[in-house]
């Protein structure tokens, strides 16, 4: 065995990194490594689609910590290398070289990877885009500063947020959504007309109900999307933002239970024994849905289940359940989400889209469940407490935006 850890955390990512370090602040003195499958040291996600794909951030700027910091707390970062294998009985990883490494505890931090139309056709095509890791958009801002046209498969977040980019950068978009409206596995409908129009007032075409049929290439370069309609849309980039699937074979191959994702308790701990997984690439139970199972995939999530973790092997206490956060940057405009808006059945905008400052209030059974505050920084904030409170507002009230919601929880608490 080459080396011997007391936690080995599997994936450098938010939660990896997240939970390195709140073991070492929880006080936890044993041996610490993490092994990623990137090379990169670790760095932050968000930016893929936004600053950094811009151009407006380097690399330096988007790492978690400085090389530094890693060494100084004692954690050992095993780069560019793949955990293929977990052996649960004999706590042992094995690696894509062959290695194994011992463990004590082992969390698993794997993350998902997106989805490609077609896997084997679009992965062979240059102009062929998905974006997960740095390298991913290194290629895609070279692809795109040298292109004419690009296509985005998807109206999600990381679609919306790479059409907004390329909008700045002076490129003809056009975004291609299946559902009827953009963001609709995540949003309310007045959300997703406000960003459909933020949109095409930017100059996107924005086109919904589109289903792709193929990808045309010359050269072994795409050249050509073609929709189910029988239309073709010229272009020489193509962004598939189509959602991502959880990392999980290595563990479902050593028995861990999964359903959407390896499924784990409220401390995050897996089917197996001495094993841990976080992330998006679990499913955990959630106060804020209800105590459904669900899977997040969301930075402070990822964040949050790692300190979970550490805290339980520091043996330190735990607190109260985060409440879910989202976000997503698109031009001026600061999308912001408080909870989790499953299964709402009434829905109240604060404020008016047109000042591009408002809000969308999800309720379920008279009780305020979530909230999408756009450049709504106090509705986000202070809807925090209101979503924890799980309280019942009259919609008019939360509709009037002149009332600020720590007034109206103030009044309930009266
Ligand atoms: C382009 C983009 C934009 C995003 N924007 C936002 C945003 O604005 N706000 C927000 O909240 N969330 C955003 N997210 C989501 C957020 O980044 C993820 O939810 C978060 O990174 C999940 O953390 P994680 O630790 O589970 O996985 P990750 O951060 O993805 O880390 C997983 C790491 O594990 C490594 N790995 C995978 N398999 C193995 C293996 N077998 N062995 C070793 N290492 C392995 C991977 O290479 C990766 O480095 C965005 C995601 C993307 C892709």
């Amino acid at each position: 065995m080459s080396e011997q850890f007391d936690v080995l955390i599997v994936g450098g990512g938010h939660g990896g990194t997240a939970a390195a370090m709140a073991l070492r602040q929880y006080g936890f003195d044993g041996s610490v490594g993490i092994v990623n499958a990137e090379s990169t040291l670790p760095y932050q996600r968000p930016p893929l689609s936004k600053s950094f794909l811009a151009g407006e951030v380097g690399l330096d700027r988007i790492l978690i910590r400085p090389e530094s910091f890693w060494a100084e707390n004692r954690i050992t970062l095993i780069q560019g290398t793949r955990v293929d294998a977990v052996q649960p009985a004999a706590k042992v990883a094995i690696t894509d070289t062959g290695e194994s490494i011992g463990y004590g505890q082992l969390i698993w931090a794997a993350g998902s990877s997106p989805r490609w139309l077609d896997p084997a056709r679009d992965r062979k095509l240059s102009g062929v885009h998905v974006v997960r890791d740095v390298s991913d958009t290194q290629r895609l801002r070279t692809d795109v500063l040298n292109g004419s046209r690009a296509v985005i498969v998807g109206g999600g977040y990381v679609g919306l947020e790479v059409a907004a980019v390329l909008r700045k950068l002076g490129k003809p978009v056009t975004v291609l959504e299946a559902a009827d409206r953009v963001l609709a596995r995540v949003s309310a409908e007045p959300i997703s007309q406000f960003y459909e129009a933020q949109h095409r007032e930017h100059g996107v075409e924005i086109q919904v109900g589109r289903q792709v049929a193929d990808l045309e290439a010359r050269n072994g370069h795409v050249n050509a999307v073609h929709l189910a309609t029988g239309e073709e849309l010229p272009c020489d980039v193509v962004v598939i933002g189509i959602g991502a699937m959880p990392t999980t074979a290595p563990l479902i191959a050593a028995g861990a239970a999964a359903g959407n994702g390896l499924l784990v308790d409220a401390l995050c701990r897996t089917s197996l024994p001495g094993i841990f997984a976080i992330g998006d690439s679990v499913a955990a139970p959630n106060r804020y849905a209800g105590g459904a199972t669900v899977r997040l995939e969301s930075l402070q999530n990822a964040a949050d289940q790692g300190v979970i973790v550490a805290r339980h092997i520091a043996g330190q206490p735990q607190g109260d359940p985060p409440v879910p956060t989202f976000w997503s940057d698109q031009y001026d405009l600061k999308l912001k989400t408080v909870g989790l808006n499953t299964g709402y059945d009434e829905v109240v905008v604060r404020g008016t889209p047109a000042s591009k400052s408002f809000s969308v209030v999800y309720l379920r059974d008279g009780r305020v469940t979530a909230i999408d505050a756009v450049n709504a920084m106090k509705d986000f904030a202070q809807g925090k407490a209101l979503v924890r409170s799980g309280a019942d507002i009259a919609p008019a009230l939360l509709a009037d935006p002149s009332r600020p919601i720590s007034d109206l929880l103030a009044q309930i608490a009266r």
